[in-house]
């Protein structure tokens, strides 16, 4: 029979997923993600490795641009077949994709336009690697799959998803193959997420596969205490209620500012904080955040006692998702105290710049960071201590206070992603180590050997392995 893997992304790096699976007479790739590390957006621009027409369907794990981003590319570029996705992934994963179209025809109106004041012109087209009509020509192509249901694809072919944990609708899925009496398994573990966390369900591993491919984003690392967040929220939010300041929280769209929200409303329950507006900036988020609402079946059961209680973790009678950009500016002429939540992650763009030019010059406010902020970025900056930032081509100085939570991450660190495993009942052939840096990738394989004595393997990028 005809089992057979090649790994076209997230190989030795941590964005671009993307990896093929030959089974029977399909042809299949998991995810088709866009890449955003710089050392490889080259890719995002290059034809496919694999000709789209020849593809016969597409698994996707879940919504993040590094695994869905290049869905639109793939369609445009001849890709005919279907695309499989829960349902919560396939409505974040059209936000998501319609949201990049948009930034990148904006990226290129802006490089034209500096470019012919510069007297320059680009190597590359000025074209986006798709647009908006791209994307409406990717959603008719997916068919939804609940989790746990086997859904057969091909003769002798069959999917099923599992919870993965890591954002709304996320799963592993396992691939199954049959031919002559034989059959092969093979399971992709999507990005994992972490056990009772907020909101999500805790991921639910698969238990039989002849073949593992898994994620290894800290697969080098155990991630930092999270039992402080709540206490560190409260202590911020209620300085700043004393001091008539604001709390500024560049946060990512997805999972993050909901696990916020989430936190907010219940220490607002509890009583820990006052009543203050909340304020979803950003389109996307808010966006997202009404994914969320649309599908409480998703939910775990704490989250789910909550909601019969009347309380909906990501909606509460203060909360504001803003949408127009002067329901935006409107929340700077408030008086009082409002935590403000809005995007980019880590300050490279989006309308967080605004409202810390807005707040970095009063030291009663506070600027929270709820995530990683990578070397040379605004929120870098300011959290790595400067006294005077750059912004909208202005000098600020940083007066505000500076706070950091730690412990809020989307992915499963090392220990998780070994318990992961372990939920096998018996031990796969092979394991394949994916998305993550190299150090992290080979760290983790060897740790997989050490602790469990199973054989794991380094994916390559572009390496082509028959699984017998
Ligand atoms: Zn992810």
């Amino acid at each position: 029979m005809n089992f057979k893997l090649k790994f076209l992304g997230a190989a030795q790096n941590v964005t671009g997923s993307c990896h093929l699976l030959e089974a029977n007479d399909m042809r299949i790739l998991i995810d088709c993600g866009y890449y955003q590390e710089r050392d490889f957006k080259y890719r995002n621009y290059a034809p496919f490795v694999e000709e789209p027409s020849s593809i016969d369907a597409v698994i996707l794990t879940h919504a993040h641009l590094d695994h869905c981003g290049l869905l639109p590319k793939l369609v445009k570029d001849g890709f005919k077949g279907k695309v499989y996705a829960t349902e919560a992934t396939a409505d974040i994963a059209e936000i998501v994709m319609r949201d990049s179209a948009k930034i990148q025809s904006q990226d290129i109106a802006y490089k034209q336009k500096r470019h012919k004041r510069e007297g320059r012109k680009s190597k590359h087209p000025y074209e986006p690697l798709f647009r908006m009509e791209d994307v409406d020509q990717v959603l008719p192509m997916i068919e939804t799959l609940r989790y746990g249901k086997e859904l057969k694809i091909d003769t002798g072919v069959t999917i099923m998803f599992h919870d993965a944990g890591h954002i709304l609708g996320s799963s592993s899925v396992r691939i199954e193959a049959t031919k002559h009496g034989t059959t092969r398994s093979i399971v992709f573990s999507g990005d994992i997420g972490r056990w009772k966390s907020p909101i999500l369900r805790d991921p639910n591993p698969f238990e039989q596969a002849d073949y593992v491919c898994i994620e290894s984003t800290y697969g080098n690392r155990d991630h930092k205490d999270n039992s402080s967040i709540p206490s560190t929220l409260a202590r911020v939010v209620n300085a700043a209620y004393k001091g008539g300041g604001n709390v500024v929280i560049p946060s990512f769209a997805i999972e993050r500012t909901q696990e916020l929200l989430y936190r907010l409303g219940e220490l607002e329950i509890a009583g820990r904080i006052p009543k203050v507006p909340v304020f979803v900036d950003s389109p996307m988020a808010s966006k997202v955040t009404e994914v969320f609402k649309r599908h409480p079946e998703l939910f775990d059961k704490e989250t789910m006692d909550r909601i019969h209680q009347g309380e909906h973790p990501c909606d509460f009678p203060n909360l504001h998702l803003t949408r127009s950009p002067e329901d935006s500016k409107a929340i700077n002429k408030r008086k009082g105290t409002s935590i403000i939540i809005a995007g980019s992650g880590m300050c490279t763009g989006g309308r967080i710049k605004h409202h810390i030019a807005n707040n970095i010059e009063r030291p009663e406010s506070v600027i929270l960071f709820v995530g990683y902020q990578a070397q040379g970025t605004l929120g870098r900056h300011i959290l790595g201590g400067l006294e005077r930032v750059r912004l909208h081509g202005e000098e600020l100085e940083v007066l505000a206070r500076i706070e950091k939570v730690n412990g809020m991450s989307a992915h499963a660190d090392r220990s998780e992603l070994l318990q992961w495993l372990k939920g096998m009942k018996t031990p796969p052939k092979k394991v394949f180590v994916i998305h993550g840096e190299e150090r992290a990738t080979e760290a983790f394989a060897e740790y997989v050997h050490d602790r469990l004595g199973w054989e794991a393997h380094v994916a390559v990028y572009e390496e082509e392995i028959e699984l017998g």
